[in-house]
């Protein structure tokens, strides 16, 4: 029987961060891995969706600057190379995160499954000794009971590295910020994209984003309100029925969710995703088992994982810490990064502006597509309760934004605020006229 003191079962984000933090409190702990260290991020999540935005923002520049008349051609991508290089990439990070996570203290197993019975946690038939075990298993891509998925030519962001050659005509299956950037990323590309979203499109998103991520998708056929029958083709998926009507397709792919890893969990309480029920200190129903990241159900976030692993380890360690679900940023990441954090329960004031241009936007005036400012506020005390920052950097604007919202931040703080110049960051400008707005009402 094995002596590790922790057992993690999954290293992605949430585990392998979790193994991290309690490998450095100087506990001993085993990581079991059954495919490779990172995850669905690093395998099939956020870093191919990088990969290939890269690529599709590069085309759209490309495109700008042609109608312009400055260059006189648009790079045409080579598909089966670009995954090829991309899965070397990959690799390499895979490599990486390995190294690091070793030189942390962390004994990796991998090519075994875990699992999980009661306490009592296994790799493979093994039996393992531990004071405590966190399951991060993750999740994988939900496929509809519908006839024809299983048809070759219909794809998951799991199979897409099988994917031959790009196709004429693709439909993208769901209404998520999935189904939004495979599809900006496979029109770039060249194909004929047509979303079937079952409701409305990016109906979680902020309504400015939303109106945005459609311009942005302009050359994309949206369709709402559309479930999908079935797929049909003979020996490939040919064309994706609804009860409006076929719509031809060389290729389906199927953005129509997540489901959570719990199979192997034996004897925790789960909800009716198959989530893993925790507390707010990641505690399942099991003494000493704890769950954290996709495991635990929505929101299917890499930042929200890492954070849960580790809440999860720390209160292992006896430092009691909870987690926290407001103010937490998101992206959309098409031609820009429409990133936002909206705490909608607070704050009536609402002041929003076409983004700035300047580096990354400076060609994109032509079109009128240099991304969008907003700003929500409490609009007695000023205190931001919602930003979006549509633009070049605007993830890293949202994060940092979201961070001061937490930390009760108001607009009239910025009225200290220095900017970097050029930047595309409209949220602080806004921030400042709002605090005038606010002021100058209060004094009459
Ligand atoms: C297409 C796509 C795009 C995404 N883009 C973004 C994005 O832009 N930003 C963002 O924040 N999030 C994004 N996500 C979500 C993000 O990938 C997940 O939230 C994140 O990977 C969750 O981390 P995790 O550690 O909980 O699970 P996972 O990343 O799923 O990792 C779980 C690990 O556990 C292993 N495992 C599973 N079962 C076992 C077992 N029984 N034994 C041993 N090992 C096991 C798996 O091999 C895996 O390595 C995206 C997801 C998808 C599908």
């Amino acid at each position: 029987m094995d002596q590790a003191m922790i057992v993690i079962l999954g290293g992605g984000p949430a585990g392998r961060l979790a193994s991290i933090r309690l490998a450095s409190a100087g506990k001993q702990v085993t990581l079991i891995e059954h495919g490779g260290i990172g995850g669905q991020c690093l395998h099939s999540g956020c870093m191919p969706v990088c990969a290939l935005n890269d690529v599709a923002r590069l085309i759209h520049s490309a495109q700008e600057l042609r109608n312009l008349g400055v260059i006189d051609s648009v790079p045409v991508p080579d598909f089966p190379v670009l995954l090829k290089k991309m899965g070397e990439i990959q690799q390499k990070i895979t490599s990486i995160l390995d190294e690091e996570t070793r030189s942390a203290g962390v004994d990796i197993i991998y090519g075994k499954t875990g699992r999980l019975s009661g306490g009592t946690a296994y790799a493979g038939d093994e039996q393992l000794k531990s004071e405590a075990v966190i399951a991060a298993t993750g999740s994988h891509p939900y496929i509809p009971a519908i006839p024809g998925v299983n048809l070759p030519g219909v794809f998951t962001s799991r199979t897409l590295p099988g994917m031959k050659k790009l196709p004429a005509t693709m439909v993208i299956i769901g209404g998520s910020v999935v189904a939004a950037e495979f599809a900006y990323i496979f029109s770039s590309f060249g194909c004929d994209v047509t979303i079937l979203s079952r409701s409305a499109f990016l109906k979680d998103a902020d309504k400015h984003i939303r109106t945005l991520a459609i311009k942005e998708l302009e050359g994309v056929t949206i369709h709402e309100n559309r479930p999908v029958t079935s797929i049909g083709g003979k020996s490939q998926a040919e064309s994706v029925l609804t009860p409006g009507g076929p719509v031809v397709a060389d290729a389906v792919f199927l953005a129509t969710g997540l489901v959570p890893n719990s199979g192997v969990l034996d004897g925790v309480n789960k909800g009716p995703l198959g989530e893993v029920i925790v507390d707010n200190r990641m505690r399942t129903s099991v003494a000493d088992v704890y769950a954290c990241g996709d495991v635990v159900g929505p929101p299917y976030l890499t930042p929200v994982a890492r954070h849960q692993g580790i809440v999860a380890a720390d209160n292992i360690l006896g430092i009691p810490r909870t987690m926290d679900y407001k103010n937490i940023p998101r992206s959309i990441n098409l031609t820009h990064e429409l990133a936002y954090c909206i705490n909608e329960s607070e704050g009536v004031g609402s002041l929003a502006i076409p983004g700035p241009a300047g580096p990354g936007s400076f060609w994109s005036v032509p079109t009128g597509q240099t991304g969008l400012a907003k700003v929500i506020f409490n609009p007695d005390s000023g205190e931001l309760a919602g930003i979006c920052a549509a633009g070049p950097g605007g993830g890293l604007i949202a994060g940092y934004m979201a961070f001061l919202m937490k930390k009760h931040f108001s607009v009239h703080d910025f009225e200290e605020f220095i900017e970097v110049h050029p930047s595309t960051d409209g949220v602080y400008g806004l921030a400042k006229y709002a605090s005038s707005v606010i002021k100058k009402r209060n004094k009459t």
